[in-house]
């Protein structure tokens, strides 16, 4: 195409000349665009986001016995130790496999439970089998009094399953049971990358220095959706975040 080396030069200093014309109406974009921001603006705006998004956790009750966010631990039982929730009902068995048959929960426990079922369900196609729910002071009492130990078994007064809240899935074994089983720690690993969705926690996950009783896969507890996830997304427990904020 090019018959002679002054060709070659003249498409040479069209091409530069594009570049350079293209180089500056580029920047001058960008400048227009974009406003010259500092690093600790950026790291400030991101801070506020933070906060903002975290903001809800500033209201979060965990001491009225009705709240939902009520935190009971060895230490720490219900103001009223014999507290009976005012809205309980029976689990809905549509998606719940109660091996009771008489088990209730608190009414928002309720329905938060019946959509995760219904998800278990759609993944596992079996129900999701609950063999603990609500239980009375009177109840637990009578646990304690058979001998269940303190590292196992709250006493009345200080269970999570008094506040109509917590729950206990396929069965209350022990943590090496649950891991050992495929079919169970399938599930468990289920649980635990979709629970909080529906506002479910893993309580005692690590052990009784932290969250004062063994590692129990099996206990779960309503709080709503938003804390479960800020404790699911910061890779801490209730406990950690009730004593330790
Ligand atoms: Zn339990």
């Amino acid at each position: 195409m090019f018959h002679c080396k002054c060709s070659r030069w003249v498409l040479a200093w069209v091409l530069l000349s594009f570049g350079i014309f293209f180089s500056f109406l580029s920047v001058a974009f960008f400048q227009l665009d974009t406003p010259n921001i500092s690093s600790d603006t950026i790291k400030q705006h991101l801070s506020e986001l933070k906060q903002k998004k975290y903001a809800f956790l500033a209201d979060i009750d965990t001491t009225t016995d009705d709240s939902l966010y009520k935190f009971v631990h060895p230490d720490i039982s219900f103001n009223e130790k014999s507290y009976i929730p005012e809205n309980l009902v029976k689990i809905n068995s549509e998606y719940v496999f109660d091996t009771k048959g008489y088990s209730t929960l608190r009414t928002e426990a309720n329905e938060a439970l019946q959509s995760m079922a219904k998800a278990f369900q759609q993944e596992f196609g079996i129900k999701l089998t609950v063999v603990s729910a609500y239980r009375s002071y009177a109840y637990q009492k009578g646990i304690k009094d058979r001998g269940c130990p303190d590292n196992l078994c709250a006493k009345a007064g200080h269970s999570e399953h008094q506040s109509g809240l917590g729950v206990d899935f396929f069965r209350a074994t022990t943590q090496a049971d649950w891991l050992n089983d495929p079919k169970l720690s399938q599930y468990f690993d289920w649980l635990s990358e979709n629970a909080h969705l529906y506002g479910f926690h893993n309580t005692y996950q690590l052990g009784i220095e932290i969250d004062g009783y063994e590692i129990e896969p099996w206990h779960w507890r309503y709080m709503w959706a938003p804390l479960a996830g800020y404790l699911k997304d910061h890779n801490i427990t209730f406990a950690q975040w009730v004593l330790w904020k």
